[in-house]
């Protein structure tokens, strides 16, 4: 059996239109026939559905053969069917069919089954258009006309069937070549003509068919070339911006790196930050949005970090679309500028940013060179001298307020103008020609120029101008200075005063002052002119300060300055060389006394008081003196051995004059020495309180003393206080130790006191300092307290000196100690100045004449009524009077006799170390 698909090709032959629609017309009508045949009542069932089975029958195959062209698959091969569809429906309409012989259905029915079964072997077209109508008619007629005779009916059709299964083996093809024999020659040819024609017609379509394929396919090929070629340029187009691509990406880049641009690319949905370049500022290429936040706060300036952090923040919420700012980070040890433009290049719906892109850039030293800009500017406009600048054809391009202000010439007016034209000197145009061609030859000139104020008057004036080149050599600008000489001028001698003139005296200053010992050691060099360096310091002149205020001191400084001019000729040096200290610069003639002239000066200060404030102060001062040639020839140690003598002058209690001598080049450091170790002397106990007896003259009796410092030290032994007091008094001690004799002083005496030796008494000296410091009556209460001694047994001594440096103030202070209960003494009365109606108001108790007087009295009628004179008066005002320094029993009697109360000497008793001085007092009172 062949396999179906090749059954359609065969079966279903390429027949026209018109020989199916007579196939199927025959069909139809023999169906019809058969149908008339069956006499059915037209409403029985089984009419209708025989009415149905024969429209079906005529339908089908003719919807078949309309359709055969453009129909679906399905229904083309519907056809293959039909014999096998038209059989089954004659089978059925043979037993539906009324009135049937058995014989009828039954030939019918093997009918029915052998078209069914040779309709497949044989085509289908052919065998049913040849075997079916004649089959009908033939049944028809001998079954109607010779009445049911079956065996007839059966014969002929088996007969029939027999043929066309014989023919449909043999073979189907020769069975429809059969079928076309039964056609006349005549239209056998004329259809081999046809097809032969048909052949032609075939074959001349299917060379043009070829020819068209042919030059379709050369068209393609053409077309396939011109695409290839096409496709070929595109690639190499492609290939070539790829590489463009690469090349711009890689210029892009060496341009960011040249250009030393740092990119930022901030998704800010992922939390990831981009950066490149300045990784040792901002850190790592890659970070986290956190990272990113913590290093900008801790690396950008506080003062740039809020804005910063604002412009971020508002960039962010969508308020911002790009920003650039600068600000400060911190680099090493160094704040950077940078400055970062950013951009918001994705926003989500709510308008928040997603992605932000930008770069950074090192501005630092554009900032910096702006503020040199800024800087340059701000001189030139603030700057006091005139500032020009002329272009190369020498006019104005700009010029400062101050040009402006020195010659009266606006900018505006003349910018764009020459400068020879705008210029007021006298033969301008010569004068600038000669500028010029030296300026073309150094590329700078300076000078005065007479220059004219613009509706003014002429001044000189300093002009310096500069040749500013380009690259080349050639003149850009030029620049120049101009200034006002005559200021200058009034400044210069102004500026020559303060620098040599002290402004508060009046006097040479420091500076005048060394010049002139130069001058003077040239004149020593050259003209064997020997000089003395005389130098004055006021005492104590601190306190002062304190108390009576910078201004009244300074009136006491100009007044100094005034006595000490009155007391020097023209030719000598008077200077101030600091606060309080004054020098002169005296030539020294050969009869010339320099000590007689420092005497001179001295006196001058200290005789007459200095009114201040209302009331009178006298001065005290330390005056040293040293030589050129006898001392030194070198200014330097001049000046070294001047202070040196002065410094001994104060060491020894100050108020007066030392000349240098050779011992005072150790002095200083022995006094170094001696300073630091009388502190920690006194902190060890090192100090030891000697008593000094006072005879009374009247009762012939030891009643009183003086206490006297003695420093025990462990290596030199027992040292005077006239070594330290003075060294104490100036480094402050004076206060401690002052302060310790005080208490050693009267509790001793309370001691003796209770061991039975009377009502004695006590002196202990006190230094002006300690005098002056406000905590000594509160010092002395409480010794008072510690002690328990009587105040009225307990007396100070003050110097005179010391009391007349500040009257009013003293006054007051002595009234407080008074009124504690304790005595005063005037020490060393009659040496300094005396002045009765002083002594008057002072609040004290006894006078102690100094032993200058007493020394040699026995000798001099002079000391002798000096003595008499102190006695009568301390007599006037209720005062006792003590002598002191009697070395023997002459001076001792002429003291007695004199009328003095009390005589303290070495003929009465050196001072005792506290035990001796017991023993005399035991002895005493035995
Ligand atoms: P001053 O107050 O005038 O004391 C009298 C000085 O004269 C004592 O020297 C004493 O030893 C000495 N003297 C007494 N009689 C004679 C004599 O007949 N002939 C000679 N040549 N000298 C005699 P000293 O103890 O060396 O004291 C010197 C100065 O030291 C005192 O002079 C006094 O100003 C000061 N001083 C002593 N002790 C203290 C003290 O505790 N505090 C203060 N602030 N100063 C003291
Ligand atoms: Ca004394
Ligand atoms: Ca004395």
């Amino acid at each position: 059996m062949k396999p179906f698909a090749e059954y359609k090709l065969s079966t279903v032959p390429a027949l026209t239109v018109l020989e199916r629609a007579s196939f199927y017309g025959v069909w139809v009508l023999s169906a019809m026939v058969w149908l008339l045949h069956f006499e059915a009542q037209p409403s029985s069932p089984a009419f209708v559905t025989s009415q149905i089975c024969v429209v079906l029958l005529a339908a089908l195959p003719l919807a078949l053969m309309f359709s055969r062209t453009g129909a679906p698959a399905v229904i083309k091969n519907l056809e293959l069917f039909l014999p096998g569809a038209i059989s089954l429906l004659w089978a059925f309409g043979a037993f539906s069919a009324p009135d049937t012989a058995p014989s009828s259905t039954f030939v019918f029915s093997l009918l029915a089954l052998l078209s069914c079964l040779l309709a497949r072997p044989f085509g289908l077209f052919i065998w049913l258009s040849v075997s079916l109508p004649l089959v009908v008619v033939i049944n028809d007629l001998i079954l109607n006309v010779l009445n049911d005779s079956l065996g007839v009916v059966t014969l002929m059709n088996l007969l029939f069937v027999g043929l066309g299964f014989s023919l449909g083996l043999a073979n189907p093809d020769v069975w429809r070549g059969k079928v076309s024999s039964a056609k006349t020659r005549q239209s056998v040819e004329q259809e081999l003509d046809q097809l032969r024609y048909e052949k032609n017609r075939l074959k001349s379509a299917l060379l043009k068919t070829e020819q068209e394929l042919e030059q379709k396919i050369q068209f393609r090929t053409e077309a396939l070339q011109d695409a290839n070629i096409q496709l070929n340029q595109q690639v190499a187009l492609r290939k070539s911006v790829s590489e463009a691509l690469v090349k711009s990406q890689t210029r892009l880049t060496q341009a960011i790196e040249a250009s030393r641009l740092g990119l930022i690319d901030w998704e800010i949905e992922n939390g990831k930050f981009y950066q490149s370049n300045f990784h040792h500022i901002f850190g790592e290429k890659e970070l986290s949005s956190q990272n990113v936040i913590e290093t900008l706060k801790r690396i950008v300036h506080t003062d740039d970090y809020a804005k910063l952090r604002d412009t971020l923040n508002a960039c962010l919420c969508g308020d911002m679309e790009s920003y650039q700012l600068a600000f400060r980070v911190r680099d090493a040890n160094v704040w950077r500028w940078i400055e970062e433009s950013g951009r918001v290049v994705d926003v989500d719906d709510a308008g928040r940013a997603l992605r932000l892109m930008g770069t950074r850039r090192d501005i630092h030293s554009e900032v910096q060179r702006n503020e040199e800009v800024r800087l340059a500017k701000s001189v030139f406009d603030h700057t006091s001298e005139g500032v020009f600048v002329l272009d190369a054809h020498k006019r104005f391009l700009s010029v400062n307020p101050a040009y402006t202000a020195i010659t009266g010439q606006k900018a505006e007016a003349i910018v764009g103008k020459s400068l020879v034209d705008v210029s007021q000197t006298p033969q301008a145009n010569q004068v600038y020609d000669q500028i010029f061609e030296a300026l073309e030859d150094k590329g700078q000139w300076q000078g005065e120029l007479l220059e004219k104020r613009l509706h003014g008057d002429y001044f000189p004036q300093f002009t310096q101008i500069n040749v500013i080149s380009d690259t080349s050599g050639g003149v850009k600008y030029y620049a120049g200075l101009i200034s006002d000489m005559s200021d200058h001028r009034e400044a210069d001698e102004k500026l020559d005063y303060l620098l040599n003139y002290d402004g508060l005296t009046r006097l040479a200053n420091r500076v005048q002052f060394q010049n002139q010992l130069h001058r003077a050691l040239m004149r020593w060099q050259n003209d064997n002119l020997p000089f003395a360096l005389v130098l004055m310091d006021v005492d104590r002149f601190k306190h002062f300060n304190d108390s009576y205020g910078h201004e009244a001191s300074d009136a006491i400084l100009q007044t100094v300055a005034e006595r000490l001019s009155n007391n020097v000729q023209r030719v000598d040096v008077l200077a101030r060389i600091g606060g309080n200290e004054f020098a002169c610069i005296v030539a020294c003639s050969p009869t010339f006394q320099v000590t007689k002239f420092a005497e001179r000066l001295f006196h001058s200060l200290t005789d007459k008081p200095y009114s201040l404030a209302g009331s009178e102060v006298v001065l005290s001062c330390s005056v040293g003196i040293a030589l050129v040639p006898e001392h030194t020839e070198s200014i330097e140690m001049l000046v070294r051995y001047g202070a040196l003598a002065v410094q001994k002058a104060k060491y020894s209690g100050g108020n007066q004059i030392q000349l240098f001598d050779e011992s005072l080049k150790t002095f200083s450091r022995e006094r170094l020495e001696i300073e630091k170790e009388l502190r920690s002397g006194l902190a060890n106990n090192e100090l030891e309180v000697f008593y000094q007896p006072k005879l009374d003259l009247h009762q012939g009796l030891i009643r009183s003393y003086e206490a006297l410092v003695r420093w025990n030290h462990p290596e030199r032994g027992l040292i005077s206080p006239q070594e330290f007091v003075a060294i104490a008094e100036e480094n402050g001690l004076i206060s401690d130790l002052g302060a310790y004799v005080l208490r050693a002083a009267a509790k001793q005496t309370k001691q003796w006191q209770n061991m039975g030796f009377g009502d004695l008494s006590v002196s202990v000296n006190l230094s002006p300092r300690q005098l002056l410091d406000a905590s000594i009556t509160h010092i002395i209460e409480e010794v008072l307290d510690e002690s328990q001694i009587a105040p009225q047994f307990l007396e100070l001594e003050l110097t005179e000196t010391a009391l007349m440096e500040d009257v009013a103030g003293v006054v007051a202070r002595l009234k407080e100690l008074r009124a504690l209960g304790v005595k005063v003494s005037i020490d060393d009365f009659g040496t300094g100045y005396s002045s009765l109606s002083y002594l008057r108001t002072l609040p004290v108790d006894t006078l102690k004449i100094d032993r200058e007087f007493i020394e040699n009295i026995e000798h001099s009628k002079e000391q002798q009524a000096i003595t008499r004179a102190i006695v009568v008066l301390g007599a006037s005002l209720d005062l006792s009077v003590v002598a002191e320094g009697a070395e023997n029993e002459e001076q001792l009697e002429l003291l007695r006799e004199l009328g003095c109360d009390y005589v303290q000497g070495y003929y009465v008793s050196k001072p005792l170390e506290r035990q001796a001085m017991e023993t005399l007092l035991e002895n005493q009172s035995q």
